[in-house]
């Protein structure tokens, strides 16, 4: 027994120093990314910033990253007429295919290739049931018995995601995969870079190093 409130699982995001060091220097995130990351106002990612001693450098940043993702026409454009997979369009922006995916369903983007079906149970090609190398099933569950099949960032469980979503919670890579290639599936797919996330909370910290929640 930890505590009363479920909700109370981790601390507020913006409170961990390294995950904001991470964000803000090493992905050269701005504020606002991090505040849309972190759902919290830029006010609080600054303040926090500077409670951290980090060095701020003013506005700006790399929000292009996301522009394609959030304009619908240019994803659109990307997807449907230059016929870019989502796999290659995640390569390119630097997000899990995961993602975008789920812009293409925000802007009603029609899916291709594997049927909508297929694509809405998150089945499809180059999304986080395939192309993780032979490693991938096996670290897969032993990452959500360590997690106790509960998303680590809301707690829901495995069964509440099965009967509300009609699948499997999410394993997610902390450090995205492509970054390893598939040659180096073992250690892309070692424990410590796995996490269990509901669909929800996936969608939210995509991109976000969360890291197991360890009671
Ligand atoms: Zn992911
Ligand atoms: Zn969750």
């Amino acid at each position: 027994m930890t505590s009363v409130y479920s909700t109370t699982k981790i601390d507020p995001p913006w409170r961990n120093e390294g995950l904001l060091r991470r964000l803000y220097i090493d992905e050269q995130l701005s504020t606002k990314e991090i505040s849309n990351r972190l759902d919290c106002g830029v006010s609080t990612v600054s303040k926090w910033l500077k409670r951290h001693g980090i060095p701020t450098r003013g506005p700006g940043g790399t929000d292009a990253v996301c522009d394609t993702l959030k304009d619908g026409e240019k994803l659109r454009e990307e997807y449907l007429t230059k016929e870019k997979s989502t796999h290659e369009l995640a390569d390119e922006l630097d997000v899990c295919a995961w993602t975008v995916h789920q812009y293409l369903i925000k802007h009603d983007i029609p899916r291709r290739g594997f049927g909508n079906v297929g694509e809405d149970n998150g089945n499809y090609k180059g999304g986080h049931t395939d192309d993780y190398g032979p490693s991938y099933q096996r670290q897969r569950k032993k990452a959500l018995e360590r997690d106790d099949y509960e998303c680590q960032v809301c707690g829901m469980t495995q069964t509440q995601h099965k009967q509300e979503r009609g699948e499997q919670l999410h394993i997610h890579h902390i450090r995205p995969f492509r970054k390893y290639g598939v040659e180096n599936h073992e250690e892309a797919n070692r424990l410590g870079n796995l996490i269990s996330l509901c669909q929800q909370c996936h969608s939210r910290w995509e991109g976000v190093p969360v890291v197991p929640r360890r009671d």
